[in-house]
C-alpha cells in the first residue's frame, strides 16, 4: 500500500531575467512512500520510484483526480470546456498574479 504524503498543485515559477520574469509551469506533483523507503516526487508523467522502479501511477492519477474534483467544486468555470473562459484557462492567465 503506498501513502501519499504530500501534493502540490501545479503553479508557476517565477525567474527574474534582464529584461523582466519569464514564468515556467510546474505540474502537480505528489510525494508518496514507496516500500524501498524512498520518497519520490511524481507527477501525472512520471510515477516509477527512481530507485526501485516500482510504478505507484495508479495511486498518483487517483490523487491528482480527488484534487481534480475538489478544485471542480470551488472553481467550475475552469472545467466548463464550452465558455469562452476555456481559452484563458489553457493559457494560465487566470493562474498568474502580476505583483
Ligand atoms: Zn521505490
Amino acid at each position: 500500500m503506498v501513502t501519499v504524503i504530500q501534493h502540490t498543485g501545479g503553479r508557476y515559477d517565477v525567474h527574474a531575467t534582464e529584461f523582466g520574469r519569464s514564468y515556467r509551469w510546474v505540474p502537480d506533483r505528489v510525494v508518496v512512500d514507496c516500500d524501498c523507503g524512498e520518497k519520490p516526487t511524481l507527477t501525472r508523467f512520471e510515477t516509477a520510484c527512481a530507485r526501485c522502479g516500482a510504478d505507484h501511477e495508479s495511486a498518483v492519477l487517483e490523487e491528482l483526480d480527488v484534487r481534480r474534483r475538489e478544485d471542480e467544486i470551488l472553481h467550475p468555470w475552469r472545467y466548463n470546456g464550452d465558455c469562452e473562459g476555456a481559452a484563458v484557462r489553457e493559457t494560465g492567465f487566470l493562474d498568474v498574479e502580476f505583483v
